[in-house]
């Protein structure tokens, strides 16, 4: 097992992973922008290196400077947690090529499935359903015409290359595609550094399920079932993720089980990974991508489960074999889990900064709080707006609702607003409670708020 492990990462990933680390009785460097001097991470770790000023391209995209902080630390292993560096393939050739162990799949894994059109034409392969489409990349406008009338509109338009909810559009028609491919690939070229773009069948009023997969370096991998993530903002960002999926019977539940385990197979994937999912009101799910890193929502799958992904993360990488087997796996009681952030709902959503005078944790039975914060914290302007998330487990799905409704009362932060009160009215809503929703539910009660994005 590894001695000492550097964090390539901020925030409550950070500290997520250094409580493993302790508990497994590896030492944690803690590396941060200047911002971040007095962040959680940095306070827990043992050891702690400044790799760069704030904005997270001088600091936590910055592969020289964390390489050179792993090695003058002695670190033996690298665990890039989610965003940042997590799924940058170059970034784990270059640990590789360092002597240092890259906590995750392999830089040809990364690679296969980061290129979401290729990914798409390895899943076909792979016998993995996929949403009619684009063969890989639109060549031209010629072809994109050609593959939207086939299929039908509405279309999206996606970038290969995206990610966190960015670089996909809607279009309506023929005359929209046209405009929108040209302002797609310039897009996509300035956020991603590549212009590519492929077409999907928009799926009104789908679902978005997916299924954790657990990989080990020696071929042997298996499922920890589903989490329904359909409660997204019209920018597609995630904000409440519950397991297991109440929509899912236990029959779909080991058909998209198989089906997540062969995509991960036909990339020879080892270690922690995520494959989503669209799921149809008429009960078809097709693959979307695969996400080659920890999620952030994965504490309602280790609360159904009992399992800590992130230490089988750490032992994977460490060449332990996969002791878990499918059958033992057992999903008891339901999980949900609440993005808190520094949103002002307001005013439209708009990302706040600045210190908090005083914060106060829910806690208690099936509670757990996965945060950065605290009494006295300066939220720096450099990073996403994320504070804190709170998971709820309990044994079924009413009592999680309940007792997550409890905990945003509880839950008190001043000096910043927060998104709890839109938070709150989700909980609240009958929709929600009576499971009848798709990712157009947010969209839609946020629009019935009057609160515009
Ligand atoms: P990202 O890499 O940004 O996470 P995804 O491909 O996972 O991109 O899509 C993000 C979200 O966009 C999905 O969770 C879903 O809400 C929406 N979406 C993606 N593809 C489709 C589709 N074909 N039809 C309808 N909505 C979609
Ligand atoms: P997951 O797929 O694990 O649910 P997300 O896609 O929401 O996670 O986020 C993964 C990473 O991408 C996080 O580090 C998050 O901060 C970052 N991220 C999400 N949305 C955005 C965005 N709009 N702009 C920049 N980074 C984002
Ligand atoms: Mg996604």
């Amino acid at each position: 097992m590894f001695k000492k492990i550097l964090i390539a990462n901020r925030g409550e990933i950070a500290v997520r992973i250094i409580r493993a680390c302790r508990e497994m009785n590896i030492a944690t460097v803690a590396v941060y922008s200047e911002a971040d001097a007095d962040s959680l991470p940095v306070h827990l770790a043992d050891e702690k290196i400044c790799i760069g000023p704030g904005p997270s391209k001088d600091s936590y995209f910055n592969i020289p400077n964390i390489v050179s902080a792993a090695l003058i630390t002695g670190a033996e292993a690298i665990h890039p947690g989610y965003g940042f560096l997590s799924e940058n393939a170059s970034f784990a050739e270059v640990c590789a090529a360092c002597g240092i162990k890259f906590i995750g799949p392999s830089p040809d894994a990364i690679e296969r499935m980061g290129d979401k059109a290729t990914a798409r034409e390895t899943m076909q392969k792979a016998k993995v359903p996929i949403v009619p489409g684009s063969d890989g990349i639109l060549a031209n406008e010629t072809e994109a015409l050609r593959v939207a009338g086939r299929i039908g509109y509405p279309v999206v338009v996606k970038a290969t290359a995206g990610g966190g909810g960015r670089g996909i559009r809607v279009v309506e028609d023929e005359e929209e595609l046209v405009r929108v491919l040209k302002v797609a690939q310039a897009e996509a070229a300035a956020s991603f550094g590549n212009a590519d773009v492929y077409l999907e069948k928009y799926i009104r009023d789908m679902r978005h399920i997916e299924v954790q997969v657990l990989f080990d370096e020696h071929g042997h991998g298996i499922h920890l079932g589903e989490r329904e993530c359909s409660l997204q903002t019209v920018r597609h960002q995630k904000v409440v993720e519950e397991a297991p999926s109440a929509t899912l019977t236990p029959a779909l539940r080991r058909r998209i089980g198989e089906a997540a385990v062969r995509a991960a197979k036909a990339v020879g994937y080892a270690n922690a990974g995520t494959v989503e999912f669209i799921f149809t009101p008429d009960e078809n799910f097709y693959f979307m991508e695969m996400n080659t890193r920890i999620q952030v929502e994965h504490p309602v799958t280790e609360a159904v489960t009992g399992i800590d992904l992130v230490r089988w993360q750490i032992r994977i990488a460490a060449g332990e074999a996969l002791t878990l087997h499918q059958k033992e796996i057992v999903w008891n009681g339901h999980s949900i889990e609440c993005r808190v952030t520094a949103q002002d709902p307001q005013k439209g959503f708009a990302p706040a900064a600045g210190t908090l005078s005083q914060v106060r944790f829910p806690g208690g039975l099936g509670v757990r709080v996965d945060t950065q914060i605290y009494g006295g914290y300066t939220v720096p302007p450099f990073y996403d707006s994320n504070l804190a998330k709170v998971i709820v487990w309990a044994p079924d799905r009413t009592e999680a609702i309940a007792r997550m409704r409890r905990c945003l009362q509880e839950f008190e932060i001043e000096g910043s607003p927060t998104n709890i009160p839109f938070l709150q009215r989700i909980l609240e809503d009958e929709r929600y409670i009576e499971n009848a929703v798709s990712t157009a539910f947010l969209p839609r009660l946020m629009e019935e708020a009057g609160l515009a994005i």
